[in-house]
């Protein structure tokens, strides 16, 4: 079954100049797809319109077969990941983790369960006192993925979460997200235009060029060389 289904999404900014040209694509559930392809292509404002961060022009956009293109993010079955963490600098990690559970007014000992889960599958359990300064960047990047771990959503965005990390961090994190995949069985969309982060991530790549899909297939056909 399609988790999410993207039927002709069609978006500019200016009203003028389309961005994405009329997409048409199903990802299964439980699949890892990675939107790959060159800079300025179209992966962020494609992912950003699936989590309703960007609004579309037009075309359908279905999550867990329900329309949302018209519903605000928080109403969408979706959690996020950003490259940059996008954390609270004066909360402490449990409670940027805790956050969103907090908004949607989840009882605290369901907060204390999810968070102390999410800490320990992600092994910063000891550091959940701490605020994000005194973390370091791959630190930072596993409390953004807890964060979203906790909501428990249906389908996870990753944007570029690798891209400020050094080599081994990403190396590191990227088996870490594979290894969360397979422990959570969720449906995860992740962009990057790094080609080894698509093949070795990927259950299924989608090829975007200028605001088209290319390709939407699995790694080894996408990469395999006649
Ligand atoms: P995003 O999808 O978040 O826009 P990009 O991969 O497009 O990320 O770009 C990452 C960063 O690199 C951005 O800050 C962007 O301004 C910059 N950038 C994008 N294209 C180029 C380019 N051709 N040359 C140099 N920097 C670029
Ligand atoms: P990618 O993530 O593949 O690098 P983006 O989705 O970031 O591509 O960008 C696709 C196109 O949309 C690019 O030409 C970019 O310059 C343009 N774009 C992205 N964000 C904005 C914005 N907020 N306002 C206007 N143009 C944008």
């Amino acid at each position: 079954m399609a988790e999410v289904l993207l039927r002709q999404v069609r978006k500019s900014y200016d009203g003028r100049t389309p961005v994405l040209h009329g997409i048409d694509l199903e990802v299964r559930h439980g699949e890892f797809t990675v939107f790959v392809g060159p800079s300025g292509c179209g992966k962020s404002t494609l992912l950003r319109s699936i989590a309703g961060l960007e609004t579309i022009d037009s075309g359908e956009i279905c999550i867990g077969g329900r329309p949302v293109q018209h519903l605000p993010p928080r109403l969408r079955d979706i959690a996020m990941v950003f490259q940059d963490y996008a954390l609270y600098p004066h909360k402490t990690l449990f409670e940027n983790m805790a956050f969103g559970l907090r908004l949607r007014k989840t009882p605290e000992a369901e907060i204390q369960r999810r968070v102390g889960e999410a800490a320990d599958l992600l092994k910063i359990t000891h550091l959940l006192q701490r605020k994000p300064a005194a973390l370091s960047g791959g630190q930072r990047q596993r409390v953004a993925i807890g964060r979203a771990i906790v909501r428990q959503p249906q389908v996870f965005l990753f944007d570029e979460p690798l891209s400020n990390l050094d080599a081994q961090l990403r190396q590191e994190m990227r088996s870490e997200i594979k290894r969360l995949h397979q422990r959570l069985g969720a449906t995860i969309i992740y962009v990057t235009h790094d080609q080894v982060e698509a093949m070795t991530l990927a259950d299924r790549i989608a090829v975007l060029r200028g605001g088209h899909v290319m390709q939407y297939d699995r790694p080894q056909q996408i990469y395999h060389q006649p």
